[in-house]
């Protein structure tokens, strides 16, 4: 459709990069005639909580096509109502854009980034209908070299990365599309048909070739497990490079990722698998596998778009827990990391579930149904307390996949399941209900697997991921940890003797609190989150000396503590326990069996260029 044809037009424009203000004008041709109705999401699909968007507007008006204002109320935080009105109406308002993260909207002199859900307005009666974006090009000549990165389809035939006109067929399609406006670089690639780029925004010094032909594996690696005619042409992984940021969000042909630039590799690395590097093929590897697993195969609950308040699921282990597995595996699958190294990313999740005494008060469906008060709304407790849909749901994933390969002789896996996923409700788009994984276990691939399904989602019971590995030829192992920082997954030397408890991060001068363990040491003493520690049995502790310190004394004696909270200096007596065997590793002894399990199968040939 042409640009001037749909009903409903935007204009978005930056007004103030000092004050981080992005503009937009919104026409509408046949406003309700009782009065337009307009609001904006309270929350962003991906992401389980509620974040009011709305708070970012400012400078709201709206006006007739001779320029008379008409009359607004607000009917509650994100809706606006207008007087009644009939004929062509304008609505001009302005967004505050500084939230340097994949949920909102940011502007600064680097770059612009926004989701349709922190920009655009929703015309009540009229979400079902086409519109068209003109985005606007900065007239500061700071910004002379910026462009523009998004999928939403161009109105016009122009080239991709240019400003104009974009269209959407829905409200709902218009804010699955996030834009970045910048000066950035483009990494393309094609991968079994489908145009990908990488877009690296915010500066960066990193071999972009190396990233490229890992990247291209995987997107290769997704596609073929679905087995089907790719969902999308073109795909964008939109990444804003800062300091330390961290997060990725997924949308239909797209993702949107904000990543520490320093974890990209160099060209000097080129030997080597840096953790920082690993972590960004994995986190890539999440929100392209989400192109499937969510926004195309999705549970019930979330498949109608309302998106002013809580919509309530139990199915985040499927979504977010066999992404979690698949993202990691996937990288060994394709030869982007080793064996052992996805060996050492399973351990280290194993241990986060293992130190994680919350598993035992949360099962993962309570986690996922509560999600928007609990797991996205972390505080001191939440590792006593709550246990992680993701983290539970991968290892779930792993237990789901051995289980499968084991009872059908190795002729299944949970691959089956995902394929089963895509053509029977995603390809179709019909929404998942939470007993889905049952039933397809039982309908096409026979098998029963209902006793460990029940145990695993609606108990507290610990899964069998240990003797399953077992009979995949991979050993578990626990040990003590070998320092405050130790994240598990590798065999270590230099084991701690004895037991701290808390997590800590370093101060000038002591060590600040961060976590403090149920039951532990650290947790008897009185220690907790936000006290400043600083001193054990009056010596000054550091991060890299504590475990040692602890170690010098015998177990049952007790120590003092001293802890700064609140201004007011506190001792707390410590009685020195032996550290716990909270650390997991994989040990391979029998590479045939594991071969049962972790071959490199399914990749063909492609070409990948
Ligand atoms: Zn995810």
């Amino acid at each position: 459709m042409s640009e001037l044809a749909t009903p409903i037009r935007y204009h978005l424009g930056v007004k103030s990069v000092a004050g981080h203000f992005l503009t937009i004008r919104l026409d509408i041709d046949e406003p309700q005639a009782m009065g337009q109705i307009l609001s904006l999401p309270a929350w962003i699909p991906g992401s389980y909580m509620i974040r009011d968007f709305a708070k970012n507007i400012t400078r709201f008006c709206a006006q007739d096509s001779v320029g008379a204002a008409i009359a607004y109320h607000k009917t509650d935080k994100q809706t606006w109502q207008l007087a009644p009105h009939v004929g062509p109406i304008s609505i001009e308002y302005d967004v505050y854009a500084f939230d340097l993260s994949v949920r909102s909207a940011y502007l600064d002199d680097e770059f612009a980034f926004f989701n349709g859900t922190s920009v655009f307005l929703a015309v009540a009666g009229q979400t079902e209908c086409p519109c068209s974006v003109e985005l606007v090009k900065p007239t500061d000549t700071a910004m002379e070299k910026w462009r523009l990165a998004t999928t939403l389809p161009l109105a016009v035939d122009t080239d991709w990365h240019e400003f104009g006109h974009y269209q959407a067929n829905s409200y709902k399609e218009l804010i699955d599309h996030p834009v970045l406006m910048g000066d950035y670089d483009i990494v393309p690639f094609t991968s079994n048909n489908v145009s990908f780029e990488l877009i690296l925004a915010g500066g960066h010094n990193s071999d972009t070739q190396r990233i490229k032909k890992d990247l291209s594996k995987i997107c290769q690696h997704h596609i073929q497990l679905f087995a089907d005619k790719p969902p999308m042409e073109r795909y964008l992984f939109i990444t804003m490079l800062s300091g330390d940021g961290f997060g990725g969000l997924e949308h239909m042909s797209s993702t949107a990722l904000l990543y520490p630039r320093d974890d990209l590799p160099s060209i000097a690395e080129q030997d080597n698998m840096p953790d920082g590097y690993r972590r960004f093929l994995s986190l890539c590897s999440h929100e392209f596998f989400h192109s499937w697993n969510v926004k195309r195969i999705k549970p019930a609950e979330l498949h109608r778009g309302d998106l002013q308040a809580e919509r309530y699921t139990e199915q985040l282990w499927i979504y977010e827990g066999f992404t979690s597995y698949y993202d990691d595996l996937s990288l060994q699958r394709c030869g982007v990391i080793s064996t052992e190294s996805y060996l050492e990313l399973m351990g280290q999740n194993l241990t986060r579930l293992h130190r994680n005494s919350g598993r035992l008060k949360q099962t993962v469906t309570e986690s996922s149904f509560d999600a928007w008060t609990k797991f996205y709304q972390q505080d001191a407790s939440a590792i006593n307390n709550i246990v992680s849909y993701y983290n539970k749901g991968a290892v779930i994933a792993l237990c789901l996949d051995l289980l499968i390969r084991q009872h059908s002789a190795h002729q299944h896996s949970l691959d089956d399941v995902m394929r089963l996923l895509w053509t029977h409700y995603g390809r179709k788009n019909i929404p998942t209900e939470k007993n889905v994984i049952q039933e397809l276990l039982q309908e096409y691939i026979r098998l029963d697997l209902e006793d460990f399904l029940h145990s695993a989602l609606y108990t507290i019971e610990e899964l069998p991921a240990l003797s399953l590995l077992e009979a995949f030829g991979a050993r578990v192992h626990t040990r003590a940890r070998n320092s405050l920082q130790d994240k598990g997954g590798l065999e270590a030397k230099n084991l701690a003797h004895n037991a701290f408890g808390a997590s800590v991060t370093a101060l000038e001068i002591g060590l600040k609190v961060t976590q403090v363990e149920e039951n532990s040491p650290a947790f008897n003493a009185g220690l907790q989150v936000g006290d400043i520690f600083l001193a054990l049995n009056h010596w000054q502790v550091s991060v890299d000396k504590l475990s040692a310190m602890l170690d010098a004394y015998a177990v049952g004696q007790t120590l003092n503590l001293h802890v700064m909270r609140n201004q007011k200096m506190k001792v707390f007596d410590f009685v020195v326990e032996p550290a716990p065997k909270d650390t997991v590793f994989i040990e391979i002894f029998d590479h045939t069996k594991l071969n049962n399990w972790l071959c490199a199968h399914i990749l063909g040939n492609t070409k990948t260029n």
